[in-house]
């Protein structure tokens, strides 16, 4: 069996983990601000906020951007559905940027064409949530410029996107967001089992995500409202969660990240000969634009026709000859919930269309040479 994705487990992240197992510290230790350091120093971010999954992260984020009740989340509707939903946890409305097809990041034209109607209207987003879809950054300097024209704030979901680099920089060194997320799930390209990070350059978006992601507790004498009675005493200064990541996930966490351009690496080989085998007129990898460095969280391609019968017969059958195929996403609005606040199929054409034909195909470290050889004959057995 070929799974779609798969982590790298080597020996040194096992003696990692054993060695919190044998410390004096499962949680709230001395591994979660190595890691947070880490991912400073390997993003080039000025902080790092460690949680539970990107999930929280994305929840924290918000938060940390005053989303509440009565403003306005837009988001990718090609995306796993934490990335609209962290908008709701905050009693935000969603709204959804119609894709651009060759990539399937979020159209930035779309993007311009609805701000200008929703300036007129007056109900501008307050946050625009873009995601670096199988780990291609988006167009982050027009999505900058459009923020600082409309006056939105930015938080990246770069869940597929460690190691990846645009315009020759570090994703998540946030030069053109507020807050950058990454995953660390299994799936994603380094991971920690579960957990998530947030980085930020501003140092007040940042204590407040460290106060969130515990309770909204704090134990430092200036964030009081009176002096400390001793050497226990906290205060609650906001209503925060328990969204920690323990040491036993950090310590793996930071010892798969001394690998992660290993990984990277072996991924982009292993895409560029996707790219070369496969026959062109049959599928199209997703378009890799200029100024980007893919983390190659997943490769997708597109039927060259979309079409429903085809791209179900394609993904049926590759799992009948053993290849775990996928498909990254089902259009977020097309989830009932969503269709139950008033979504309907028709409103993000573009997504819809991709929906149709694009198949994820195994990618990741471990696998060979003659296994991409095998997924793309059997491909081609199957469309031609
Ligand atoms: C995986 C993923 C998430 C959620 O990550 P968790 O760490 O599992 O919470 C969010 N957004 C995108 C785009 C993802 O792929």
């Amino acid at each position: 069996m070929i799974p779609y994705g798969k982590q790298s487990i080597d020996q040194t992240d096992i003696d990692a983990v054993i060695d919190v197992l044998n410390s004096d510290w499962l949680t709230q230790g001395p591994k979660v601000p190595q890691f947070e350091k880490a991912v400073v120093d390997y993003t080039g971010s000025k902080n790092a906020i460690a949680v539970n999954s990107a999930t929280s992260a994305l929840h924290i984020a918000c938060l940390a951007l005053n989303v509440a009740a009565g403003d306005l989340v837009w988001t990718s509707p090609i995306s796993f559905v934490a990335s609209s939903n962290c908008a709701l946890y905050c009693g935000a409305t969603v709204d959804f940027i119609d894709i651009n097809q060759a990539t399937g990041n979020m159209c930035t034209i779309e993007l311009e064409r609805k701000l200008i109607i929703a300036k007129k209207n007056e109900q501008l987003p307050k946050v625009i949530i873009p995601v670096h879809l199988a780990g291609q950054s988006c167009d982050m300097k027009r999505i900058y410029a459009l923020s600082l024209e409309y006056g939105f704030s930015i938080i990246e979901d770069a869940s597929h996107a460690i190691g990846a680099k645009y315009q020759n920089k570090p994703v998540g060194n946030c030069q053109y967001s507020d807050i950058c997320v990454f995953s660390f799930h299994p799936v994603k390209i380094i991971t920690s089992a579960e957990g998530g990070m947030a980085t930020t350059n501003d140092p007040e978006l940042a204590r407040k995500m460290q106060l969130l992601r515990s309770h909204g507790v704090t134990s430092v004498d200036t964030e009081m409202t009176e002096p400390s009675h001793g050497p226990w005493y906290y205060q609650q200064i906001s209503l925060g969660f328990n969204y920690r990541m323990s040491d036993i996930h950090a310590a793996l966490g930071l010892s798969q990240l001394q690998k992660v351009d290993t990984f990277v690496a072996k991924r982009h080989k292993l895409a560029n000969l996707y790219v070369e085998l496969l026959d062109d007129t049959l599928v199209t990898p997703l378009v890799q634009t200029n100024n980007t460095y893919s983390a190659y969280h997943l490769f997708i391609v597109q039927l060259k026709v979309p079409c429903k019968t085809k791209h179900r017969e394609l993904v049926t059958q590759l799992r009948s000859q053993n290849i775990i195929g996928h498909v990254h996403y089902i259009p977020i609005h097309l989830q009932p919930y969503y269709q139950a606040l008033g979504f309907e199929p028709g409103d993000y054409l573009n997504a819809e269309c991709y929906y149709d034909g694009a198949v994820t195909l195994p990618l990741y470290p471990e696998l060979t040479i003659e296994q991409v050889q095998y997924v793309v004959k059997t491909v081609h057995d199957i469309l031609s």
